[in-house]
């Protein structure tokens, strides 16, 4: 059985949201100075890299992302290749091979091409979700959206799209790294910080092929 780290690396290298603040590591304690131990403190934005979006992102009393269920964030998933998409479609998803009573779908685009090539610009023109496929996926039972670049939604038009899906109880996964993996049936194993009251958390997604 095959395992396939989808997950980005975080560094303060990475790109961001561009309104989110560069990734910090700061080096609080070092062997090499004398100290015990090496310890680092993080600074960095609940949205960076591979994350989870919880409700609570764009629904004020929506759930924080220590309470999203488990049950949800494991589990048969379907990767569904559209190398062609400028923009997720409804008319694309009609048309799409994603199985019937399919509970977790991941969105592999020409955005993962994008890590690979280390660019640290962002890239306002990544392939993302329209509004009428949210609804659709959220008609189908869809309960969690994984797509491989930082945001779900088109860039300047977030809320629409983000506002369907977490209103509806779907986890969102964003800035996932499927340049590794066909279409097609996998299990996914994603797992966000348990960050109290928190809208989202860097998150270790792997998929297993099954
Ligand atoms: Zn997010």
């Amino acid at each position: 059985m095959r395992t396939y780290d989808i997950t980005l690396t975080i560094s303060p290298d990475l790109v961001v949201w561009p309104s989110d603040p560069q990734v910090e590591f700061t080096r609080t304690a070092k062997i090499s100075e004398g100290a015990n131990a090496n310890v680092t403190h993080l600074k960095f934005s609940a949205h960076t890299g591979t994350h989870v979006d919880a409700p609570y992102h764009f629904v004020d009393d929506g759930e924080t992302v220590d309470n999203l269920s488990l049950d949800l964030l494991v589990g048969r998933a379907y990767v569904l290749h559209l190398p062609e998409a400028d923009l997720i479609t409804l008319e694309m998803l009609k048309n799409s091979s994603i199985p019937p009573r399919t509970k977790r779908v991941l969105f592999r685009t020409k955005n993962s091409e994008i890590w690979n090539s280390n660019s640290t610009i962002f890239q306002k023109d990544f392939v993302s979700l329209s509004a009428e496929a949210a609804e659709y996926l959220v008609a189908r039972g869809v309960k969690l959206i994984g797509i491989d670049y930082l945001s779900i939604a088109p860039f300047g038009d977030s809320a629409p799209t983000h506002k369907i899906l977490l209103k509806a109880g779907v986890v969102v996964v964003e800035g996932l790294n499927l340049s590794e993996v066909s279409q097609g049936r996998y299990t996914l194993y994603c797992f966000p910080l348990k960050l109290k009251g928190v809208d989202g958390s860097p998150a270790r997604a792997v998929l297993f092929g099954v």
